[in-house]
């Protein structure tokens, strides 16, 4: 089912080191309410029922739940808030956005423990608001959860404990991402964007935990030659095609510019199992790490 992503915003409550958004926060307004609406409208008409809240943090926003109402009376059958989650620490927060139309709730938690995931975000506390509020809407049944947890280099060794709390945490299904070296991520490259090759044997050990629970988990932007194994976890294969709104342009086809403008394939990849099939590295990891990881795969 094709889908709906609008970014209704660049402003957040965390002020993460590997944040994608980078100076966009300071730099750019988000779209307002009459906006958002025209596009939700606009791509209603179009016949896409599932829309996919982001920014930014969308719950700074406080015409938010207003949007997710509007979202629902149009007929949006999938309404999906990807969050840091700490609103929805509050349980009233929780209930309305609920009582608005959110059936999918899609949090990010970067660490297994207070001091990780804080450190990251760079605000104390925000660890325990996060998992509070997964508790908060695990707590109201036929919410969907769908976690993501970004991978730097200071958490990438703890991805099965990661994978361990979300599990425990009740979650529907997991992510973890390869972090994409842009914005605050490029900034600050050498102590947040970990060596690909390093990273993998911890990915793997992650999803792992998941499957053995039974859960679908699925790792963003690892090729496969970094995937024997877990090719069915790549999660290029799962990723709906997407009408995306950003900054006041449309990039209408998402799949389109990640794969020709956002990820990397090189020459030698020609000659790999997975070339028809993979999407490569994100561009900016070969610009500042080089080719030499990614091994093509030979044909059986
Ligand atoms: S060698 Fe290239 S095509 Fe093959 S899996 Fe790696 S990145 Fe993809």
């Amino acid at each position: 089912m094709k889908r709906l992503d609008l970014k209704v915003g660049y402003a957040c409550n965390n002020m993460c080191r590997h944040c994608a958004q980078g100076s966009k926060r300071s730099t750019l307004a988000g779209p307002s309410s009459e906006e958002l609406r025209h596009q939700m409208e606009e791509a209603c008409k179009r016949g896409i029922k599932s829309v996919v809240f982001t920014g930014g943090e969308p719950t700074v926003r406080p015409d938010l739940l207003e949007l997710v109402r509007q979202a629902k009376d149009m007929g949006y059958r999938e309404i999906q808030i990807q969050t840091n989650g700490r609103r929805f620490a509050s349980p009233a927060f929780t209930r309305a956005a609920i009582n608005s139309g959110m059936t999918e709730f899609s949090p990010a938690l970067n660490g297994h423990i207070p001091a990780l995931h804080d450190y990251l975000a760079q605000v104390p506390g925000a660890w325990r608001q996060t998992v509070r509020g997964i508790m908060n809407v695990r707590e109201c049944s036929g919410i969907k959860i769908i976690s993501n947890t970004v991978i730097t280099k200071p958490n990438y060794r703890f991805a099965d404990r990661i994978a361990r709390l979300l599990v425990s945490l009740g979650v529907d299904q997991f992510q973890l991402a390869f972090v994409h070296p842009c914005g605050s991520a490029w900034t600050n490259f050498d102590a947040i964007v970990p060596f690909i090759s390093l990273a993998t044997p911890h990915i793997h050990k992650g999803l792992q935990v998941g499957l053995d629970a039974g859960l679908h988990v699925m790792a963003e932007a690892m090729p496969y030659c970094h995937m024997q194994g877990y090719e069915d976890q790549v999660s290029e294969l799962y990723i709906p095609p997407s009408d995306v709104y950003e900054a006041g342009t449309k990039i209408k086809d998402w799949e389109k510019w990640r794969i020709q403008e956002g990820k990397w394939k090189g020459d030698s990849c020609k000659t790999c199992r997975y070339y028809q099939i993979c999407e490569g590295p994100w561009r900016e990891y070969v610009e500042r790490r080089g080719p030499s990881e990614f091994i093509p795969v030979p044909v059986q």
